[in-house]
């Protein structure tokens, strides 16, 4: 008799992020069941899994889950991530991050099983502790407009350690600073996604402000490694952990780089920084790599930028682009 498959449920699998992780999944010979209500996520990015070992619903989290799903792990990354997105509607973005980690907590609690919480580098808020450690608990402005999304966020983790606190629920939270990578949608929004599609159509590269305000990207593989290894860990480890890619860069770096790697002949134009944007941001990973066995990002960003521009190439072939950036 065949052993019954592991069960591996993925709330935002059709995302960015998600379907990375779906198709990792797969490949460890996991069940996967993908939950997503497509709102910046794509089929498009599931497509290819669909089978027997890869079912797709189509819910929104926010809503009770249908009856009858039972999962060995669950990973819940169903949230809209990017700034455009989050606060295009943040009532909504709300509603994700906090009633739809409630919901997907209480599947934990009926299934018993762990639960990895996808949590962000804005619960840093405009960081005043550089690198960014666990311990720091942040300078968020809770009436901003990024406040949707980042409390949101630190309100979603507040929930998991109550449900493991009260309840014992085996959760599992991590703090993902920006990770780029093929998955991505033209559309997205983000500087990775905004640069290279931007680069490819020669269209002018927009850097928010003066460019001097700094990120850590991570590439997506690194990521993907870390969630697989921090859902496997001992019950003990909740988290916070920090993921993410040490290397900081300013946006003027990143668009230099896009430039250079493209051989793009796109100008550099400035407009104004959106309000409440981060001036910095670098992940101390100590943690992590004490805690996932030694995990460290592997991937340089030249490196994973080019597989990026690779994916963006076939992905935007024969694309009108201006469409995308309504110019
Ligand atoms: P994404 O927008 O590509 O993916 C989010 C997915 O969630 C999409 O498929 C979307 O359709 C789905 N979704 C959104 N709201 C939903 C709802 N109410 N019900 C069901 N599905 C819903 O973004 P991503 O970059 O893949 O991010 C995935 C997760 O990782 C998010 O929770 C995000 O906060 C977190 N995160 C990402 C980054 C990053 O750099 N990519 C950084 C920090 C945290
Ligand atoms: N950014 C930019 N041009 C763009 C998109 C973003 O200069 O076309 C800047 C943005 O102001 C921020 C950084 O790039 O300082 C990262 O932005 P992103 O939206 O990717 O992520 P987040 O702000 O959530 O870290």
């Amino acid at each position: 008799m065949q052993d019954k498959k592991h069960i591996s449920v993925v709330a935002g699998g059709a995302g960015f992020i998600g379907s990375n992780l779906c198709r990792r999944l797969l490949h460890d010979g996991r069940h996967v069941v993908c939950i997503d209500n497509l709102s910046t996520g794509c089929f498009d990015n599931v497509q290819s899994m669909v089978g027997d070992d890869f079912e797709f619903i189509r819910h929104d989290i926010t809503e009770p889950l249908p009856i009858g799903i039972h999962a060995d792990e669950i990973y819940n990354l169903a949230c809209p991530a990017s700034p455009v997105h989050y606060q295009r509607n943040p009532i909504a973005t709300t509603k994700a991050a906090v009633i739809g980690t409630l919901n997907m907590l209480e599947l934990a609690k009926a299934s018993k099983c762990p639960i990895l919480q996808s949590s962000t580098s804005e619960v840093y808020g405009n960081p005043n502790v550089h690198p960014q450690t666990e311990d720091y608990n942040g300078n968020v402005n809770p009436v901003g407009v990024r406040s949707c999304y980042d409390e949101g966020k630190r309100c979603a983790e507040s929930l998991c350690m109550d449900y493991h606190r009260q309840y014992g629920v085996n959760v599992k939270i991590v703090r993902i600073f920006n990770t780029y990578g093929p998955g991505m949608a033209s559309d997205d929004g983000r500087v990775v996604s905004n640069f290279i599609t931007q680069a490819l159509s020669g269209l002018p590269i927009t850097i928010y402000g003066d460019g001097s305000q700094t990120r850590s990207f991570m590439y997506i593989d690194d990521l993907i490694e870390a969630l697989v290894r921090m859902t496997a860990t001992a019950k003990d480890v909740t988290g916070p952990v920090n993921l993410g890619n040490p290397d900081e860069r300013s946006v003027n770096e990143l668009a230099d780089m896009v430039i250079a790697l493209t051989g793009s002949h796109s100008r550099l134009i400035h407009t104004p920084l959106p309000k409440d944007d981060p001036c910095r941001r670098r992940p101390d990973i100590s943690l992590a790599g004490r805690l996932l066995g030694g995990w460290h990002p592997i991937v340089e960003l030249e490196d994973g930028l080019c597989k990026t521009l690779e994916y963006f190439k076939t992905k935007t072939k024969g694309k009108n682009l201006a469409n995308v950036y309504n110019c």
